[in-house]
């Protein structure tokens, strides 16, 4: 019997909510902007009002508080984005329905949609990155949504700097980490134009490989993962999966084995798809376990 189940993707710019089946196939969605907690979450009831689900699964831009032995597990945290600081998002949508539920990252379901049906495919132990409005990174480890004492934020690693490049950084907490010297908002302000508006030979993607490429090595040492995939408004340059692979293998100088370039460093295949599919997924899995 197929099971009807839910899917919240809650990205920091817009949320999608979604109804499907056990593998991941949509039947209903809806989208909207991020706004405050009351407005947006007036939303998301208004969307599973008119269903029966039987467990929904949610991918939370974050921080988050995952750790179920904390008293603010299910809490949005220290976000950047205030109307959400100390929400209890989880707590909201348990008081509405009293059902099962998926509570993890929005880049940790974009991670299990890719593992189970896009290029992580076969895979064991999945890596992926968002190069958007931020930097985030998702990871499955043995086909579990992979959790520390709290969830990576592999966006915010630091950087060793390209030479000459003396831009400051746009990260709120860091300046130039990762994300504030890598992420669409940074190369906005390098380049002095959105990033869909600049030619795929602009210099710019030269700086952005370099420093993409310093994440795809950090990420290779520290979790060994079968697959880097990467997601995101940026990555649509593809342009930049030649030149981030380039400057992988010379920072890399054959010290740890990889597999084949380019099937290791790879474009995320269920496309802006991947975090919506991945939250039904994670659904399904709360119901077998
Ligand atoms: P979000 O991270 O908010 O979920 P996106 O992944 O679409 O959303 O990322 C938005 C960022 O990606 C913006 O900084 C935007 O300028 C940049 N971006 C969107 N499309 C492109 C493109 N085709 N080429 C380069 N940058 C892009
Ligand atoms: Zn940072």
């Amino acid at each position: 019997m197929a099971h009807l189940l839910g899917g919240i993707e809650a990205g920091g710019t817009k949320f999608v909510c979604a109804v499907g089946d056990e593998n991941g196939n949509i039947q209903k969605r809806v989208k909207f902007p991020t706004t405050t907690p009351e407005e947006t979450m007036k939303e998301v009831f208004a969307f599973f009002d008119q269903y029966e689900v039987e467990a929904i699964g949610i991918g939370s831009f974050g921080p988050i508080d995952i750790n179920p032995e904390s008293p603010t597990y299910g809490y949005v945290t220290d976000t950047p984005k205030l109307p959400w600081k100390n929400y209890n998002f989880l707590g909201a949508m348990k008081a509405r329905y009293d059902i099962a539920y998926e509570w993890t990252t929005d880049v940790n379901v974009a991670a299990y949609g890719e593992y189970k049906k896009g290029a992580g495919v076969g895979k064991d132990n999945v890596l992926y990155a968002t190069v958007g409005t931020g930097i985030g990174v998702g990871y499955i480890s043995h086909g579990e949504l992979y959790r520390g004492r709290s969830h990576p934020e592999g966006g915010h690693i630091l950087m060793q700097r390209e030479a000459g490049d003396d831009f400051a950084g746009v990260c709120p907490y860091h300046g130039a980490c990762l994300e504030g010297l890598a992420a669409g908002p940074a190369v906005e302000r390098r380049a002095g134009k959105k990033g869909d508006q600049l030619l795929s030979t602009d210099s710019v993607w030269e700086t952005e490989a370099f420093y993409l490429a310093q994440a795809c090595m950090t990420y290779t040492l520290t979790f060994s993962p079968d697959v880097i995939i990467f997601g995101g408004g940026v990555m649509k340059q593809k342009q930049l999966f030649p030149m981030i692979r380039e400057n992988f293998l010379e920072l890399m100088h054959d010290y740890v084995r990889v597999p084949d370039l380019d099937n290791y460093i790879v474009h995320v295949e269920l496309g802006d798809d991947a975090g919506i599919t991945g939250s039904l997924l994670a659904a399904a899995d709360v119901l077998t376990k």
